[in-house]
């Protein structure tokens, strides 16, 4: 893990327990001040994840609220302002986008594209002067990744990666019980994320998503490993299969098993696939504890299994909205200066253990991270 996501932190974040309490401003009372001050958000790309989730969680955000539309289609952008208060001056297409650098109601750009768009327009907002979400993969390589952190620092603006586990009750828990030290050591992690994908999308074009199912989907496997441990892999070993025969899998792998190896021992077990009704979730097993996150992934219906020494407990967490969650917790970090629990150094090393995968299977090797 980079320097800037250390142990410490991870351990830091765990230590809240049901953290999202503390870190989602809603469930904190805050209601008076936040009323008063809202940082003003502008979502580049409204596909389903854009306008799906993220603008229509927006209104829901103590400390934030929809102020400017990016988009490739000027009727829908149009429809979406109408729909959430916004001024049809602060509607912009990808070419016309650095102009958003005179728009003073935009603090925050959110930049919701494909993969590969994600360094481009994470540069551009910051050279317009404004902090940036970017969703995850947080970019298609360990250089774009850089200049993306490079081009935020010196523009003295903060970069926050779309990680909204971070923010979520149960998988903080799950955090917690696995590295807290209360359960004794974490020995194993075993996480699966898959669907089975329709054709003509972006995410099996690797010019645009970078990649097969890893990006996408493994990736929240990769991140599940790295918090519940707390510790970054130092080896790893992967499997892809492509079939010859189904045209979504021209340019990217279908499937994808890995293995990751931690410092303290710990063992993770991962797979991804974009060709089968998959799983999203993970159990893991410290030397006193089995945990069991169904839907771990999910936007909602987490449910988390504990057994303590063999006892079993069904925890009964909160399902919050995730989004509004994530991004109360950047607008946090914006208007107090803080720094975001899951940086673009977070999202850097990502995509090198993602690199280290694919030479992996590609070599048949176990790789060193
Ligand atoms: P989508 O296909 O629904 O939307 C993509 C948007 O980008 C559309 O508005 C499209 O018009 C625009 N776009 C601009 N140029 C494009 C091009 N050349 N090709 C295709 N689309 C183009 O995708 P999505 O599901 O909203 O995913 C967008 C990003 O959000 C991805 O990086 C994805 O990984 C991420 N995502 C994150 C989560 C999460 O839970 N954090 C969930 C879904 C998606």
């Amino acid at each position: 893990m980079g320097d800037a996501f250390s142990r410490r932190r991870f351990i830091q974040a765990a230590s809240i327990g049901a953290a999202a309490v503390a870190l989602a401003p809603h469930v904190r009372g805050e209601e008076e001040k936040t009323d008063k001050k809202k940082l003003g958000f502008a979502i580049v790309g409204l596909g389903r994840f854009g306008a799906g989730q993220l603008l229509r969680s927006l209104p829901e955000c103590q400390l934030c609220k929809p102020v400017a539309l990016v988009s490739g289609h000027p009727d829908k952008a149009k429809k979406l302002a109408q729909q959430y208060g916004i001024d049809e001056k602060s509607i912009y297409g990808y070419e016309n986008f650095d102009s958003i650098k005179d728009n003073p109601a935009v603090d925050v750009v959110y930049v919701v594209l494909p993969n590969s768009m994600h360094c481009e327009y994470t540069v551009r907002a910051a050279q317009a002067g404004k902090h940036v979400m970017c969703e995850k993969p947080m970019a298609v390589s360990v250089e774009e990744c850089q200049q993306m952190i490079d081009a935020c620092k010196k523009a003295s603006r903060k970069l926050a990666i779309g990680y909204r586990l971070h923010y979520e009750p149960n998988n903080l828990k799950a955090m917690e019980v696995a590295h807290g030290g209360q359960y004794g050591k974490l020995r194993q992690v075993v996480a699966d994320h898959a669907f089975n994908i329709g054709p003509n999308e972006w995410r099996t074009d690797k010019k645009l998503a970078g990649g097969g199912p890893l990006m996408d989907l493994g990736i929240y496997c990769l991140q599940a490993a790295r918090y519940l441990s707390g510790e970054e892999p130092t080896h790893v070993t992967a499997q892809t299969w492509q079939p010859e025969n189904d045209p979504r899998f021209k340019t990217v792998d279908a499937s994808m098993a890995f293995t990751l190896k931690f410092p303290g021992g710990a063992l993770a077990n991962c797979s991804c696939s974009y060709a089968e009704h998959g799983a999203s979730g993970y159990h893991f097993m410290t030397e006193q504890a089995y945990g069991r996150l169904d839907q771990a992934f999910a936007y909602g219906g987490i449910s988390f299994l504990l057994k303590d020494r063999g006892k079993p407990t069904q925890l009964d967490l909160p399902q919050i909205n995730q989004f509004a969650a994530e991004m109360d917790a950047f607008a946090d970090c914006v208007m107090n200066n803080k720094e975001s629990r899951t940086p673009g150094e977070m999202g850097m090393q990502d995509l090198k253990i993602m690199t280290k995968l694919y030479e992996a299977a590609n070599s048949g090797k176990t790789v060193a991270v």
